[in-house]
C-alpha cells in the first residue's frame, strides 16, 4: 500500500500513521477541485493528478461524512471546512478565477456547504450559500409584491375591502357609496339607505349638511325637501328614525303638536301592484289585509301647534266591517312611537266627516 498523506499544510495524518482516519481523494471535476484547493490553500495542485492527493476526514464537517467506520464516503458537494491553515496572501487574478468557478458551481441547487465559524472563508463565498440565496429570492418576491400593492392598479373592490378593514361600519358605508356615486355624473342614483342617511343628516343639522355637501356626493337640499317619506299602513320605522333626527333639532315649543286622524271616502277599486306583489284596495289595518273592499282611508297626521309643520305618519284602508279594536291598537302604537321620538303631543283627536 502506497503511503498517502493529507495535503492540508500542517496536517501530519497519513494512511500509515493514522490508519483509522479516512483519506479522501481530490475531486476529479476541475471546478470542485479548484474550490477544495482554494480552501486548503494548495492551488498549485490544480493540474496534478486528482487521485494522487488526498484530504483527511478531520477537515470535513462530520455531517458531510457518511458510510460505515471502515469505509467512509463523502456526501456529494462536501468541501473541507475544518482545521484549515490561515490563508496566504493571494494574487488577485487567482482570486477572481476561483470566484468565477465558485459562482458557476453555486448554480447547482444542491450545493451544500458548511463552514465552521472560525474557518478562514472568503467573504464572496458566503454570499453564494444556499440560505443566503434563498433569503435573497424571498426578498425579491416581497419587493415585487410591494410594488404591485403600491402601484396604481388598486381596484375598486380592493378599496372597498380596505374600507371595511380600517373604517367603522357606518363610515365605510358612506365612503363606499361615494365611489359608486362618483362615476354616475348628473343623474346620481342614490340608494334608499343612502337617501335615508342624507335626510337624517339634513334634519339633524342643515348647516352641517351644507358643509359636507362640498366634500361628499349628497342630493341637494331642494331634492331632499321634495323627497316625501314613504308611509304605509304599518308603523314605519324609517319614518320614525327620520322624525327623531328632526325632532332632536326642534325647540321645545316646536315639539308641541296635535295628532289628527282624518277619514277620506274612497272610490272602491282593486289593482295589483307588481313591485309589492300585493292587491291594493282591500281593507288594511296595521299591515293586515282582510278580504273586504276598502271604502275609506284613515290618515294619521301630526301637526305642529306653535311651529308651522305637518307630517302624515300612517294610513289605514277601511271597509264596511267594524274593527275598531284593530284601529285603536294601531293608533295607540303610533302614539307610543311618537312619544318615544320626543314629540310633545297635546291634542289627539279626530277630524272629518265620520267618526270611527
Ligand atoms: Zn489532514
Amino acid at each position: 500500500m502506497a503511503k498517502k498523506g493529507c495535503s492540508v499544510l500542517g496536517c501530519k495524518n497519513t494512511n500509515v500513521t493514522e490508519p483509522k482516519v479516512s483519506l479522501f481523494s481530490l475531486p476529479s471535476e476541475d471546478d470542485r477541485r479548484a474550490i477544495w484547493l482554494h480552501l486548503i490553500s494548495r492551488e498549485e495542485l490544480q493540474d496534478k493528478h486528482a487521485h494522487s492527493y488526498v484530504v483527511c476526514e478531520e477537515h470535513f464537517d462530520p455531517a458531510s461524512i457518511q458510510g460505515t467506520p471502515g469505509r467512509k464516503r463523502l456526501r456529494r458537494f462536501s468541501v473541507p471546512s475544518l482545521k484549515l491553515p490561515p490563508r496566504r496572501s493571494e494574487d488577485k487574478q487567482t482570486q477572481t478565477e476561483i470566484k468565477e468557478n465558485l459562482n458557476k458551481f453555486a448554480q447547482t441547487d444542491f450545493f451544500v456547504l458548511k463552514i465552521e465559524k472560525g474557518a478562514q472563508t472568503a467573504n464572496f463565498l458566503t454570499t453564494t450559500l444556499p440560505a443566503v440565496q434563498k433569503v435573497k429570492e424571498e426578498l425579491m418576491v416581497c419587493k415585487k409584491q410591494l410594488k404591485l400593492v403600491t402601484s396604481s392598479c388598486l381596484t375598486k373592490n380592493t378599496f372597498h375591502v380596505l374600507c371595511d378593514k380600517f373604517l367603522t361600519k357606518p363610515l365605510a358605508e358612506i365612503v363606499k357609496a361615494q365611489t359608486k356615486l362618483k362615476f354616475h355624473g348628473k343623474g346620481n342614483r342614490y340608494s334608499a339607505k343612502y337617501k335615508q342617511f342624507c335626510i337624517n343628516l339634513y334634519y339633524t343639522s342643515p348647516q352641517a349638511y351644507k358643509l359636507l355637501e362640498q366634500a361628499l356626493c349628497l342630493p341637494n337640499a331642494t331634492t331632499l325637501a321634495r323627497h316625501s317619506l314613504p308611509i304605509s299602513t304599518e308603523v314605519n320605522e324609517h319614518l320614525m328614525t327620520t322624525l327623531k333626527a328632526k325632532v332632536n333639532n326642534m325647540t321645545n315649543s316646536e315639539k308641541v303638536c296635535s295628532v289628527v286622524v282624518d277619514a277620506i271616502n274612497l272610490k272602491t277599486s282593486l289593482f295589483y301592484n307588481i313591485n309589492m306583489d300585493k292587491i291594493i284596495g282591500l281593507q288594511e289595518v296595521n299591515g293586515l289585509q282582510s278580504p273586504v273592499l276598502a271604502k275609506k282611508a284613515l290618515v294619521v297626521i301630526i301637526r305642529g301647534i306653535f311651529g308651522n309643520w305637518q307630517q302624515p305618519i300612517g294610513f289605514a284602508l277601511l271597509g264596511e266591517s267594524k274593527n275598531s279594536d284593530d284601529i285603536s291598537n294601531w293608533i295607540e302604537q303610533l302614539l307610543e312611537k311618537l312619544i318615544d321620538v320626543g314629540l310633545d303631543i297635546r291634542t289627539p283627536g279626530a277630524r272629518g266627516d265620520d267618526s270611527c
